[in-house]
């Protein structure tokens, strides 16, 4: 038997960036099958990216920090798109800013046809932010499918870890009976990208079946 074939965790060979966006009408259009990823602003998204694909820049191909907030979308290996939606909660824009960013993500999320799931990143050091439970508890009313993914795994030692994951499930259980699927990974060590990417694998051969 050859083991190989079997464990050989998927590889991405050759990302590309497609398009900004700046709304759901302006997304490139595509069948294939696209993962949105989305957290808190400095939750570690750019490098988790950067991580998954094996480029260093990915991520930050087209961002303007600070100013435009668009959807990035990258095609993964011609088999499903990866779309790297602008970060929630930064302190310094208005509520003005806010509230169109809302909009823009509802928008995406209820018009955009070939999305699979969300997501959503949370940071691993800090305990679970009420604009995280709040866009989850959004998500999950909306039906919308999606995972956790804690990030900066490598920050944390395994009490606080277990500490976060269980105030999150505390949390969680007050509105869900089932928990979603949690990843935990770390841009710096690598951790998770396997899992992540076997997720997006499967989910895709499932939908193709
Ligand atoms: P974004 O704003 O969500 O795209 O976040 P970035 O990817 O720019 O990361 C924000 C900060 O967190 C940067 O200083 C990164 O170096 C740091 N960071 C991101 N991921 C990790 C990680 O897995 N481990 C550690 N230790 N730091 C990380």
């Amino acid at each position: 038997m050859n083991f190989s074939l079997i464990f050989t965790p998927m590889k991405i060979q050759s990302p590309t960036f497609v398009a900004s966006a700046s709304s759901v009408t302006q997304c490139p259009k595509s069948d294939l099958p696209e993962y949105a990823f989305i957290g808190r602003s400095n939750v570690g998204k750019s490098s988790l990216i950067n991580m998954l694909t094996g480029r260093k820049k990915l991520a930050k191909i087209s961002s303007t920090p600070g100013k435009t907030r668009l959807i990035n979308h990258f095609n993964i290996d011609g088999k499903w798109l990866l779309a790297d939606l602008p970060g929630y909660g930064y302190a310094k824009v208005s509520k003005k800013q806010r509230d169109s960013f809302a909009v823009m993500i509802e928008q995406y999320a209820t018009v955009r046809e070939n999305l699979v799931c969300f997501l959503v990143l949370i940071d691993s050091r800090i305990p679970p932010q009420q604009i995280d439970l709040d866009f989850i508890e959004w998500l999950g009313d909306s039906k919308l499918p999606f995972v956790l993914v804690y990030t900066k795994i490598d920050k944390v030692s395994q009490k606080e870890k277990s500490q976060t994951i269980t105030q999150m499930h505390k949390e969680l259980s007050e509105y869900w009976d089932e928990m979603p699927l949690m990843l935990e990974t770390s841009a710096i060590k690598g951790t998770g990208r396997e899992e992540i990417l076997n997720f997006i694998e499967k989910t895709n051969s499932k939908m193709s079946q």
